[in-house]
């Protein structure tokens, strides 16, 4: 009987675990952490042997194959160990692959990952297809598989994810952009990143789809580069050479059957939003999805909490949550997709962050920074530099909780303002998770 450790017990690791039983290995599961209760329960419910806040060498080097979570870094001493010695180390997602047929759809890029990803879904949902969503949202790949296998997936994958797939493959694969982010996990080598990325090139066929953002710079340099064999479906503001583009403000997708629908009636909002609902509305075509199908959920998806959520109107000022941009870029699109003046709320835990990306935007449309986090340091010698300062017409506010970075806001935002919470920075310092920052920050708007 095979050995299988699976390193991390969350969503992807308990899945895995229940999968692996189920297909005759036995199977052991190590946390460094405190296991979760509800996926305590889960390995007790299926009889599972597992260990919690410690990794015990003895009973994980012996392995036949790793699965590990995406969240443990390859610098981990036991990880290293284990990669020393030679153990096959892989995904939750490339385990779970070798046990089902269905059609995999898999989503990747720096920005807008979960958008597209819930936007397929629900375009697949819409068409009455058989369609399960998987990989960073909701339930694991592996637990599906195991429990009620569908004949679509659409799966979103990030650079860790793909970091540890090898025969892997994508039916069809989105490569929305690449611009830097975690770089602390690739040896702040930007090219390391991109190559993880890349990655859900790998094994794809001809019959296969590649749909991708043919305007950023990085994925045209990579595809030139790498020459896919899958089939190629750009997308991007060329009309010329792209499947989906906008032209005179029509959305227009011609994978299949021509599509054409005004920009105006997209319920996501945003010039990034645009890419996104593009690189679906191709997807559900090639999948033979009919456009009215496609229309109508372009039209009336909801959107996914933490993006450019719209919050409140305070007194002629609108609130908007975007929790969720933890890095630069995302955050250039969202000052990007706004109308009005802003104030923006930065800050948070900085993940090697250059700043400048958004100097343009910050100076065209924000009149107050309100910087919410531990250590503001590198914020306000970024913004000082950039003409803000405490009591300048460009104003900056230091602040150090939610609490009062909501109340300076709420001070200085003027009628017909944006209040948007878009912070570039993950929320590991003042929070549990981008979600709880999130959904604390809603709650002190709705008590405004
Ligand atoms: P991910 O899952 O890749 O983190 P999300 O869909 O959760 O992406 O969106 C994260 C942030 O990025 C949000 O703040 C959103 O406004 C912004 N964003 C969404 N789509 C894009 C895109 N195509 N390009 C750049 N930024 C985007």
């Amino acid at each position: 009987m095979k050995r299988m450790v699976v390193l991390g017990a969350g969503e992807s690791g308990v899945g895995a675990a229940i999968l692996a039983k189920e297909k005759g290995y036995e199977v052991f599961v190590s946390d460094m952490g405190e296991i979760k209760p509800h996926y305590a329960a889960l390995l007790d419910q299926h009889g599972l042997p597992y260990e919690s806040g410690k990794h015990t060498a003895e009973l994980i080097l012996n392995a036949d194959e790793v699965v590990k979570s995406p969240g443990i870094p390859d610098s981990a001493p036991m990880v290293k160990a284990l990669i020393e010695q030679g153990t096959p180390i892989i995904s939750e997602i490339e385990f779970a692959a070798r046990y089902t047929h269905a059609k995999m759809i898999c989503i990747t890029g720096s920005n807008g990952k979960t958008t597209t990803t819930s936007l397929i879904f629900d375009m697949l949902r819409r068409a009455g297809l058989d369609v399960g969503l998987a990989g960073n949202i909701g339930n694991s790949l592996a637990l599906q598989v195991a429990q009620h296998d569908r004949q679509y997936y659409v799966i979103e994958l990030s650079s860790f994810q793909l970091d540890n797939m090898y025969d892997f493959r994508a039916d069809v694969a989105i490569l929305l952009n690449i611009t830097p982010d975690h770089l602390d996990r690739y040896n702040f080598e930007f090219q390391n990143y991109i190559d993880a990325k890349m990655r859900i090139i790998r094994n794809q066929r001809h019959e296969d789809a590649l749909i991708y953002w043919s305007g950023d710079p990085v994925l045209d340099r990579e595809i030139e580069k790498l020459r896919p064999t899958a089939t190629l479906y750009p997308f991007g503001e060329e009309v010329a050479q792209n499947v989906a583009y906008v032209e005179r403000g029509q959305m227009v997708v011609k994978a299949f059957t021509p599509l054409e629908l005004p920009v105006e009636l997209l319920s996501l909002k945003g010039k990034h939003n645009q890419y996104n609902s593009m690189a679906a509305a191709i997807t559900a075509q090639l999948l033979h999805i009919k456009n009215d199908v496609i229309r109508e959920s372009l039209t009336k998806f909801e959107g996914v909490e933490h993006r450019l959520q719209y919050v409140a109107t305070v007194r002629g000022v609108r609130w908007i949550n975007d929790s969720k941009a933890t890095n630069v870029n995302s955050c250039w699109y969202a000052l990007e997709a706004m109308t009005t003046s802003i104030v923006l709320i930065l800050g948070g835990k900085d993940k090697g962050n250059d700043y400048s990306e958004i100097d343009e935007l910050v100076k065209q449309k924000c009149h107050t920074l309100v910087f919410m986090g531990l250590h503001n340091e590198k914020l306000i010698e970024h913004f000082s530099a950039l003409g803000y300062s405490p009591d300048g017409e460009r104003r900056y506010i230091d602040t150090h909780t939610l609490a009062d970075a909501v109340q300076a806001c709420y001070d200085v935002a003027r009628d017909g303002d944006t209040v948007l919470l878009s912070p570039c920075c993950a929320s590991f310092d003042l929070f549990k998770s981008y979600e709880d920052r999130g959904e604390q920050f809603m709650k002190a708007v709705k008590n405004l």
